[in-house]
């Protein structure tokens, strides 16, 4: 559970050297912070996965803020943490946009370095909670210093919960034909 990323430049794929595709999730954004399965701290993965957030929400559950969240606390999941943050429960609500406010941070990074014309956000976290794709979305553009660069964002993109599987098949077209398309790809889960 983590984030990947695919970024498409002048037509190509730039690849990481291990395929694993999951630096973004890995871009430091606090010295000090939470420690992550990778041994560095601070993470933006430690803050924004399902299971981060999940954890997250918990914590401040256990500190004693209020949820209308009925639910055993074994139980609760990041689908009804989604669920409430749309019903404006301040718990879920806050757990989701802390999240998005740090992704969105990285995402800023992420776009100073290689000014992508598209940025798509997919991934459970996206599909369910329209807070953590605007806030994330938001926060992106509100940091980005590269004034004189237009980037566009696309929530799930065009091909939706199929992007994984069109991808893996455009991979091995293009493997084939030695061509490609444009964008970046972020899935988030
Ligand atoms: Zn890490």
């Amino acid at each position: 559970m983590g984030i990947r990323t695919g970024t498409i430049s002048s037509g190509s794929i730039i690849r990481a050297i291990n395929d694993y595709e999951d630096a973004f999730g890995h871009m430091v954004i606090d010295i000090n912070g939470d420690l992550c399965h990778c041994h560095n701290r601070g993470c933006i993965e430690t803050y924004c996965s399902i299971p981060s957030i999940t954890k997250k929400f918990k914590e401040l559950l256990k500190q004693g803020t209020p949820t209308y969240v009925d639910k055993p606390f074994d139980k609760i999941d990041f689908l009804d943490i989604c669920a409430a943050a749309k019903e404006n429960d301040i718990l879920a609500r806050q757990a989701i946009t802390k999240a998005a406010e740090i992704f969105g941070i990285g995402l800023a990074n992420y776009i100073n370095l290689v000014t992508p014309e598209l940025v798509i956000l997919s991934g459970p976290i996206v599909k369910h909670s329209e807070l953590f794709y605007n806030t994330a979305v938001e926060e992106a553009l509100k940091r980005k210093y590269v004034k004189n660069h237009k980037v566009s964002f696309s929530r799930g993109g065009n091909f939706k919960d199929n992007a994984i599987a069109v991808g893996a098949a455009v991979l091995s077209v293009d493997e084939i034909l030695n061509k490609a398309t444009y964008g970046t790809f972020f899935y988030i889960f």
